[in-house]
């Protein structure tokens, strides 16, 4: 059953939603504001998310940018409701990485369309991005978020997963730190960059000796190797 995250401050459209796509079979969660719809995707990892343009709290735009960012939520498919049917809108929700947008009014009929098309469309591409990372000592599973040291398992934050599998995936690549909390942490200005530090340090104790892969470049930042 795929699961769907609806983020919409209307509170009837969300309903309608949720009512009709619970009726063809998927599994539906549900935000009201940017913030914690951005909180939901990251804890829920939901098959697709269908995001309204206008929301209070973190803007559909900024929400689907940030969403389309990071590692652990980029491979969510974004069904973008636009409000106006405005082209701007559109194009813009195009830009930041929506995958298809919508324009309200719109009928259950042609949403569910939509719905099915992309999830398609994603179940075939998925296959191939989240595919296991596998090292003598190191194993990476995307699909069960789950991480094993010489054979045992780690009990990993997100956000050290994430960092570990965006490492991972790039290894021999040297990341600063700046750009690592674009990629694993978004736009959140407020974080400093010391966080990487403290995770990498947090992830070297848990992965024992595996976590000699992360390697520091003084001054520059880190890589995997
Ligand atoms: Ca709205």
């Amino acid at each position: 059953m795929a699961k769907l995250l609806i983020i919409e401050d209307e509170k009837d459209i969300v309903q309608a939603l949720e009512y009709n796509l619970k009726k063809e079979g998927f599994a539906v969660s549900k935000a009201y504001d940017g913030l914690q719809g951005l909180k939901l995707a990251r804890e829920l990892s939901p098959d697709l998310i269908i995001l309204d343009l206008m929301l209070p709290g973190l803007d559909g735009l900024e929400l689907c940018r940030t969403i389309k960012r990071e590692p652990p939520t980029e491979n969510i498919p974004v069904i973008m409701l636009t409000a106006k049917g405005s082209e701007t809108d559109k194009v813009v929700g195009l830009e930041v990485g929506a995958d298809d947008y919508i324009t309200k009014p719109f009928s259950m009929r042609e949403l569910i369309a939509r719905v099915r098309a992309v999830l398609k469309r994603y179940g075939k591409k998925s296959k191939i991005v989240q595919a296991r990372l596998k090292f003598t000592d190191l194993t990476i599973d995307a699909e069960k978020h789950e991480v094993l040291a010489s054979g045992k398992p780690v009990d990993l934050t997100a956000k050290e997963f994430s960092l570990l599998q965006f490492l991972a995936e790039n290894q021999g690549r040297v990341f600063s730190r700046e750009r690592l909390l674009d990629q694993v942490w978004g736009i959140e200005a407020s974080i400093e960059t010391r966080t990487v530090d403290v995770h990498i340090r947090r992830l070297r104790e848990k992965l024992g000796k595996a976590g000699k892969r992360l390697i520091t470049l003084r001054g520059v930042g880190y890589k995997f190797v």
